[in-house]
C-alpha cells in the first residue's frame, strides 16, 4: 500500500501542489484501500470509483495547465450519505430512500466540488441519522477500525471509521444531537459541529431542523480546519444559515496557542456513569491545557441534566414533521402501488416498510408530543429547558473562553450491546447535547486510550457561537502536547498495527 493513505490532507495538500504526487495517485490509494479494507468495517455505502479517479485526473490537468486552484484541490473525502449528491444515491441509511438519486447537490457538496476535492463516495449512518452506533443503518452496522468487534459511534460512524480506518483523509458529518462529535471520540479522530447556522444545511436531508448542522471530520486539527473553511459560509438557500464572516478557523489551528485564555471545566459533565478512562484521560488533557499556560476554572450548568430528556422531546417533534414528507408519492420506496390500494394506504404500507424500528419510534413519539392535549406539557416544558440551557451557556462564556468535558461518557461499546436499550444508547450523547440545544460550537479531539481497554478518549471544546475558531486554538494547542507526549499522532498506533501487518503478509 502506497504512502499517502496514511498522510494529512494538509500534507497531501503540498504535496500535490508541489507536483510530487497527483490527484489520481492520491485517490487510487484511497480506493485500494477502501477495496482491501472496507469488507472488515463498512464505512461506505457507495464508492464512485470511476468517477472519482476521472475528477482526479480533471483535476491534475488543471493544475497542468497552470490554474490557481483551492488549497484541498486534489484531496480525496468522503461524504455522509445524508447529504444530496447528483449521479450518487443519497439513502440516508434507509431502505426508504434505497436507490434514489438526487436530481441537486447539497451547498456542502457543491462548495466540495468548487474547491476541488474529489468524492470518493457515501459514508454509512444510523437511518436518517437517528442512533449513536450506526446499528440502525438498514444496510448493516460500520465495525470500528479499533476493534472490530465494537461500535464506531454514531449516526455518522462510517464517515468517522473512513479516518481511522485511513481511506479517506477527510469526511463531512452532520451533528443534530453528537453525531460528528461522538463517533470521532470513539474513533480516536476530530469531528467539529461548527455554529447552527455556519454550514449551509440546504440538501441535507432533514432531521431536527432547527439542531442539525454539517460539519468537518478528520484526522488532524489542521486539516478539520482546512476543510471547515470550504465547507462554511453564508447560504442564501438555508433561511437559518448565518450572514456574517466565517471565523479564521485556519489561523486558529495554526497557532493553537492558548496562553492565557479561560478554559471552564464543566462540573455536571463528570462523575458516576464516566469510565475511568474517560476521566483520567480528560484531567490529564485539562493539565496539558494549564501547562500550555491556560487558565482553568470550574463552571457549573446545573441545566445541562436537562438537556438529554428535552432532546428526546424537541428532536423526535421536528423529526415526526420532517419524516412526513416520506409519502411513496414525491420519491422513495413505494409499496403496494397495484392498482388493489388506496392512495393511503400505499403511504402505510410504504412508511411501514421503508421505517426501521427507531424512525418509527420517534415519529411516534414526536406526533405524541406535538399532540393537542400534551403540546405544552411536552414540547412547551421541553422548550423552556432549552432556554435554560442557553442560559447557563450564556453565564458561563461570560467569565470564560470556552467549556470541556469529556465527549461521551465511555469509550467504543460492543456491538450488539445497547441495541435493545434505547435509553443506554441515548446515554452516548450526554456530553453533546447542551451545544446543539443552543446552537453554539462544539468539537471532540483525541485525548488517548483509556487504560483500561486500549480505546480511544475524545475531549470536547464548547465555544460561543461564531466562535469556532476557539475549538481549533485549543484543539491544536492539545495536539501539539499530546502528541509530544505519545512521541506520534494518536492515530500512528492504528497506522503502526496496519504496516506491521502488511509486513507480515509481504
Ligand atoms: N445519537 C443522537 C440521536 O440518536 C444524535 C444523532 C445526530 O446527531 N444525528 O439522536
Amino acid at each position: 500500500m502506497s504512502e499517502p493513505i496514511f498522510a494529512s490532507a494538509a500534507d497531501l495538500a503540498r504535496d500535490l501542489a508541489a507536483g510530487t504526487l497527483s490527484s489520481e495517485e492520491a485517490t487510487r490509494a484511497c480506493l485500494e484501500r477502501i477495496e482491501s479494507s472496507d469488507g472488515d468495517v463498512h464505512a461506505f455505502l457507495h464508492v464512485r470509483a470511476d468517477e472519482a479517479l476521472s475528477d482526479a485526473r480533471a483535476i491534475d490537468q488543471r493544475r497542468a495547465s497552470g490554474e490557481a486552484l483551492g488549497p484541498l484541490a486534489g484531496v480525496p473525502i468522503a461524504v455522509k450519505d445524508a447529504f444530496c449528491t447528483t449521479g450518487s444515491p443519497t439513502t440516508c441509511g434507509s431502505r426508504m430512500l434505497e436507490g434514489w438519486v438526487p436530481p441537486y447537490d447539497a451547498t456542502v457538496v457543491r462548495r466540495l466540488k468548487e474547491a476541488g476535492l474529489v468524492i470518493l463516495g457515501k459514508t454509512n449512518m444510523d437511518e436518517f441519522a437517528m442512533g449513536s452506533s450506526t446499528e440502525n443503518s438498514a444496510f448493516g452496522p460500520t465495525r470500528n477500525p479499533w476493534d472490530l468487534t465494537r461500535i464506531p459511534g454514531g449516526s455518522g460512524g462510517g464517515s468517522a471509521a473512513c479516518l481511522a480506518a485511513f481511506e479517506a483523509p477527510l469526511a463531512v458529518g452532520s451533528d443534530t444531537g453528537g453525531s460528528i462529535r461522538q463517533p470521532a471520540s470513539v474513533t480516536g479522530t476530530v469531528g467539529v459541529k461548527p455554529t447552527y447556522g455556519g454550514v449551509s444545511r440546504y440538501g441535507l436531508v432533514a432531521m431536527a431542523s432547527s439542531l442539525d448542522q454539517p460539519g468537518p471530520c478528520a484526522r488532524t486539527v489542521l486539516d478539520a480546519a482546512l476543510l471547515h473553511a470550504v465547507m462554511a459560509g453564508h447560504d442564501p438557500s438555508d433561511s437559518t444559515s448565518i450572514d456574517a464572516p466565517v471565523p479564521d478557523v485556519v489561523a486558529a489551528a495554526r497557532a493553537g496557542d492558548v496562553a492565557g485564555m479561560r478554559i471552564g471545566v464543566v462540573t455536571e459533565l463528570s462523575g458516576e456513569g464516566y469510565a475511568p478512562g474517560v476521566e483520567q484521560r480528560f484531567q490529564e488533557a485539562v493539565a496539558a491545557l494549564a501547562a500550555a499556560g491556560a487558565e482553568i476554572v470550574e463552571v457549573s450548568c446545573p441545566h445541562f441534566s436537562l438537556a438529554l430528556p428535552a432532546y428526546y422531546l424537541i428532536m423526535p417533534s421536528e423529526v415526526s414533521s420532517n419524516l412526513a414528507r416520506f409519502d411513496a408519492m414525491r420519491y422513495g420506496l413505494r409499496v403496494g402501488d397495484d392498482g388493489s390500494h388506496s392512495a393511503e394506504q400505499v403511504m402505510r404500507l410504504s412508511r411501514g416498510a421503508g421505517f426501521g424500528a427507531e424512525v418509527k419510534r420517534r415519529v411516534i413519539l414526536g406526533t405524541y408530543a406535538l399532540s393537542s392535549g400534551y403540546y405544552d406539557a411536552y414540547y412547551g416544558s421541553a422548550q423552556k429547558a432549552r432556554t435554560l440551557i442557553i442560559e447557563d451557556f450564556d453565564r458561563a462564556f461570560a467569565t470564560v473562553d470556552v467549556l470541556v468535558s469529556p465527549s461521551t461518557p465511555t469509550t467504543a461499546f460492543p456491538l450488539g450491546e445497547r441495541t435493545n436499550d434505547p435509553m443506554a444508547m441515548y446515554q452516548a450523547d450526554l456530553c453533546t447535547i447542551p451545544s446543539n440545544m443552543a446552537g453554539n460550537s462544539s468539537a471532540s479531539f483525541p485525548a488517548g486510550l483509556a487504560p483500561e481497554d486500549g480505546l480511544p478518549v475524545g475531549f470536547q471544546v464548547m465555544a460561543p457561537p461564531l466562535c469556532d475558531d476557539r475549538l481549533y486554538r485549543v484543539g491544536a494547542a492539545l495536539e501539539r502536547v499530546l502528541t509530544e507526549r505519545w512521541g506520534a499522532p494518536l492515530l500512528d498506533a492504528l497506522a503502526g498495527r496496519d504496516r506491521l501487518s502488511e509486513g507480515g503478509r509481504a
